[in-house]
């Protein structure tokens, strides 16, 4: 695996890789990786592509200041785990490699809805920030094909809207979220939990699954105010939401709507550890 620190360390890498290898996959990450990110790098290379991820924890993403404080970094242990999947290039960028002070970039991207919905409402500037790593990422990478989970449902719809903007040309793969075996979703953050915390935070994916279970036969807000209840019971500080939405537009689900393509999202406090989770119902 080719370990990259600078814009141009990374173009000789992919000119390189290039001679052997037509289309090129990519994994952006935050790091701290766990077997999720690893099953995004395993898609890339499944479609024997020349994998690239990167490494970043991009300050403009973050909308609490002790969040990116706190946001665990574990490079060594990165690198290792994607050398052993057998990625091809990690890309490792400085702040000022990803935001030089001459930009050919946007800083503010037409997000319309999905900024004021969820994730969009509660974590203002997030998306903001978002697009403005990736859009950065991909004209560094220029990758064909772009690998997301959906873990992050809302943030896949919101790059899905960058790319078609922008008209990038590369097509983004939404991966299956990779569970831990009592059905917790993997993230960076579980790594903050405490031993407590995290017999608790499984009760995010139980609501989902209740949410999804009765959803035929309960009405939709009623199921929605019950899963953020059971939340609270079993030891969650606070519920940002839990929203049963249409899927294409995050949009919350009629009675009306029950055919239509459905997901229940779900975003809780546990402590000072915001987790996220969803389901498609
Ligand atoms: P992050 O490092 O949290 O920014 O995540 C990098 C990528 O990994 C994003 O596309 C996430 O949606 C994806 N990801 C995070 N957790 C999981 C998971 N449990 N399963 C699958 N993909 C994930």
């Amino acid at each position: 695996m080719i370990i990259c620190t600078s814009p141009n360390q990374l173009q000789d890498a992919l000119d390189h890789g290039r001679q052997r290898v037509d289309e090129i996959g990519f994994v952006p990450t935050m790091g701290a990786l766990h077997q999720g990110h690893i099953s995004l790098v395993n898609a890339a290379l499944a479609k024997n592509l020349l994998t690239v991820a990167s490494i970043f924890v991009n300050p403009t993403q973050f909308n609490n200041k002790s969040d990116f404080e706190l946001y665990p970094r574990t490079e060594n242990a990165d690198i290792t785990m994607l050398e052993q999947a057998g990625c091809h290039i990690v890309y490792l960028p400085q702040p000022t490699h990803i935001y030089p002070s001459v930009d050919p970039l946007p800083r503010h991207y037409e997000l319309g809805n999905l900024e004021n919905l969820l994730e969009g409402e509660h974590r203002p500037g997030h998306y903001q920030g978002v697009c403005q790593v990736v859009h950065r990422l991909l004209y560094a990478v220029r990758p064909h094909h772009l690998f997301m989970g959906i873990k992050d449902y809302q943030q896949c719809m919101v790059v899905q809207r960058l790319i078609d903007m922008h008209t990038i040309p590369v097509a983004l793969h939404k991966v299956p979220t990779v569970r831990e075996a009592d059905g917790l979703a993997m993230s960076s953050r579980n790594r903050r939990l405490s031993a407590e915390q995290r017999g608790k935070a499984v009760s995010i994916y139980n609501a989902l699954c209740m949410v999804k279970e009765r959803f035929a036969f309960t009405p939709i807000r009623q199921l929605e105010e019950e899963a953020a209840a059971y939340l609270l019971d079993m030891g969650f500080a606070s519920v940002d939401y839990v929203s049963i939405a249409h899927a294409y537009n995050l949009q919350p689900l009629q009675e009306g709507e029950r055919s239509e393509p459905a997901v229940c999202l779900v975003a809780a406090w546990l402590g000072e550890i915001r987790l996220i989770d969803n389901l498609a119902l």
